[in-house]
């Protein structure tokens, strides 16, 4: 593309970060091939600037722990089954601490929740309600309507992402693409120690098992291939593992005639039932949704409000912060005797709590070998997963792990092995063994290999 357009664009990227990271620049073909040199050599020039990259699962998780640290209650496969209206729960009173408007009976002041382990279902009494369910908003509104037939106003736009061998990256520095066939923009990056490529945007129904298809993965290698040397051409079997998910592109039902569309979140006060919903949105907005979500919630019951301190997320330190430094990874190594690639790994997963990781196989040596061949995840990982609530095999191979998304022959070959520590660790029977087994295999179907995926065979 034109290189002062581009340039002046990633000048203006540099201001929103304001600056904080090394400045963009333009790079002559000679400089990036010696960086990137799986590159084709008729690019003529590249545009460097620097973006941020996280673990989602990780953070999420030590969001959802760190809540829990500061008094949140917390629970991983508690589905909220039905929304109860305050004529639904309440004996009359309305409850010590319980906002005036909850003696309507028309507001929703509680939930049943059903734990998807044991089948137990129990009922929780709440002051308020917030709902976020990302793509699935409308099935949660479903529940809050008590009804099937609600207007949708969440719509689902599917992004699958391939990922290839990480020699096909340098380890530091990827390539984006901001003009592919479809005016689509690209990501080629090293993740996790492979290269991961996407995204796709394809208009889709909700289910919470997207499976990325034949058509995504070979735009997404086409594409990819247009940048790449002769030597490092992609072909459909070097995908390792590939797999699809659902951005949610949310509306809000309850705005004032002609108020202007939302660019990006949405949060939503259903007047009758005072649920208030946030959807839509980015990762990078993520403290921003929850700030204006409980605003809204603090508009909406104001009897809570005259307890709510301003909003602190901003200065409160995540989980593994306390006792992380910039050579947490060779300590780990040097005290443990471990390589420096695992030492890396769990200092970058679990910061300062990497000690408690190293903890479980102080204590039982053999916790100290890997998960799989190959990759740096340590069976101790496993014990330790299941203390933060970790309760399936796939919580193991997605969430705590990535082995899923990064190779998916790996990830089927990690499953007797997580069953095995797992059910250690948590008393499962034989049975319970074998069920978490056919669920763990089920999960991998809608992933694609260098085969497509089963589910997609099958024709799931
Ligand atoms: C392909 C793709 C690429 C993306 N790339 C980026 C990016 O580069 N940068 C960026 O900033 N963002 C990116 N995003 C966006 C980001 O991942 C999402 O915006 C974010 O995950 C939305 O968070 P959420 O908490 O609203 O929803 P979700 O993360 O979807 O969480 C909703 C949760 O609700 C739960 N739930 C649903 N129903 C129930 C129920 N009945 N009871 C209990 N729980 C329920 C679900 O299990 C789920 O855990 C991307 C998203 C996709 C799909």
């Amino acid at each position: 593309g034109p290189m002062g357009v581009y340039w002046v664009f990633f000048k203006f990227y540099d201001l929103l970060a304001r600056f904080s990271c090394p400045p963009s620049h333009i790079m002559g073909k000679k400089q990036m091939l010696r960086l990137f040199p799986q590159l084709d050599e008729r690019i003529k020039y590249a545009c460097v600037f620097y973006e941020g990259q996280h673990d989602d699962a990780r953070t999420n998780l030590s969001i959802a722990l760190t809540a829990a640290e500061h008094g949140a209650v917390i629970a991983n496969h508690a589905e909220v089954t039905k929304l109860l209206k305050n004529s639904e729960i309440s004996d009359g009173s309305p409850g010590e601490g319980v906002p005036d408007n909850s003696r309507d009976s028309a507001v929703i002041t509680g939930a049943e929740i059903r734990c998807r382990i044991s089948g137990e279902s129990l009922r929780v009494r709440a002051k308020s309600v917030v709902m976020c369910g990302g793509p699935f908003t409308d099935w949660l509104r479903e529940k809050e309507a008590n009804d099937t037939k609600i207007t949708p106003v969440v719509n689902g736009a599917a992004g699958s992402h391939i990922v290839l061998p990480g020699y096909l990256c340098p380890s530091d520095t990827g390539m984006v693409d901001m003009a592919t066939s479809d005016g689509r923009i690209l990501f080629y990056l090293p993740w996790e120690g492979h290269t991961l490529v996407g995204t796709t945007d394809v208009k889709c129904s909700i289910t919470d098992r997207p499976i990325p298809t034949e058509e995504e993965i070979k735009w997404i290698i086409d594409e990819t291939n247009n940048y790449l040397s002769p030597q490092c051409q992609v072909t459909r079997k070097d995908v390792l593992s590939a797999w699809s998910g659902i951005r949610p592109l949310a509306g809000d039902p309850h705005a004032a005639p002609g108020a202007p569309a939302s660019r990006d979140h949405v949060v939503s006060v259903n007047p009758t039932t005072k649920v208030v919903f946030v959807a839509g949105g980015k990762w990078t907005t993520y403290r921003e949704m929850a700030e204006d979500a409980i605003d809204r919630l603090l508009e909406t019951h104001p009897s809570l409000s005259t307890t709510a301190g301003p909003c602190k997320t901003l200065s409160v330190d995540l989980l593994g912060a306390e006792g992380y430094d910039r050579n947490l990874a060779v300590s780990l190594a040097k005290k443990h005797g471990l390589s420096i690639e695992v030492g890396a790994r769990l200092a970058r997963c679990y910061g300062g709590r990497a000690v408690d990781v190293c903890h479980v196989f102080e204590e039982i040596p053999q916790y100290k070998g890997p998960i799989v061949d190959g990759y740096p995840y340590l069976l101790a990982e496993i014990p330790y997963a299941c203390r933060e609530q970790a309760r399936t095999i796939e919580d193991i191979l997605s969430r705590r792990t990535r082995l899923s998304y990064l190779n998916l022959d790996a990830a089927y070959r990690a499953i007797p092995v997580v069953a095995e520590v797992m059910a250690d660790t948590l008393g499962w029977s034989a049975s319970e063994t074998s069920r978490q087994i056919k669920e763990a295999e089920s999960f991998l179907e809608t992933f694609a290999g260098p085969e497509p995926a089963a589910a997609l065979k099958a024709g799931n």
